[in-house]
């Protein structure tokens, strides 16, 4: 977890390779869907587009179907998933029933200014059409109103890990693999 620029993406992608585990993330599929022109991604795009969730109905059969896949049996790291309360009741029903557990929520802070300015430079560098100025401060807002409480929710189940996701993105990585007991 973590507000938009805060680095979900880059790190679920260097945990999951050091687990051996795929890393699930909601914002790509969306955006694969997007530019395959399916009937998800034309749905998903007004949404996204406007920086607002895409519905949860939607949202929770794609998670359901992408963790039933095989490569996700012996575990599967979620990023970008879940950001709603009601996302977290959905989640909780899909792993009892393929038997899995959560066994941590990572979620990384970053100082507002610095998030700002990470997703101003990767607006130059990626073109991402959900990357301009209104736009993500309406992500931001989103955010703030509907993952938050998230937080508290998995702390009070004893699984949170915050991590300080300031400075360069290996250091960022060593902590997360620290937190996690998977030494360097
Ligand atoms: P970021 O967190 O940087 O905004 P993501 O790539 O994770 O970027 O998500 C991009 C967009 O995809 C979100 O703004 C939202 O519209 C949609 N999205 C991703 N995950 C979810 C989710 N779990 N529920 C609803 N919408 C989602």
């Amino acid at each position: 977890m973590g507000p938009p620029g805060a680095g979900k993406g880059t790190q679920a992608q260097v945990v999951a390779d050091r687990f051996e585990i795929p890393a699930i993330s909601t914002g790509d599929i969306f955006r694969s869907n997007v530019s395959l022109g399916t009937e998800l991604g034309v749905e998903a795009k007004r949404y996204m587009d406007a920086g607002e969730y895409v519905p949860d109905s939607v949202t929770n059969l794609m998670v359901r179907h992408r963790i039933d896949e095989p490569d996700a049996e012996k575990g599967f790291l979620l990023d970008g998933y879940p950001r709603t309360l009601a996302q977290v009741d959905e989640l909780d029903g899909m792993i009892k029933h393929t038997g899995h557990r959560l066994d941590a929520v990572v979620v990384l802070t970053v100082d507002p200014d610095e998030l700002v300015r990470r997703l101003t430079a990767r607006a130059q560098s990626e073109g991402r059409s959900d990357d301009t100025e209104d736009v993500i401060r309406r992500r931001q807002e989103v955010y703030t109103e509907q993952t938050e409480p998230l937080i508290e929710v998995y702390r009070d189940r004893g699984i949170l890990i915050e991590i300080d996701g300031m400075g360069d993105m290996a250091e960022v990585s060593q902590r997360i693999f620290d937190a996690l007991g998977s030494g360097g």
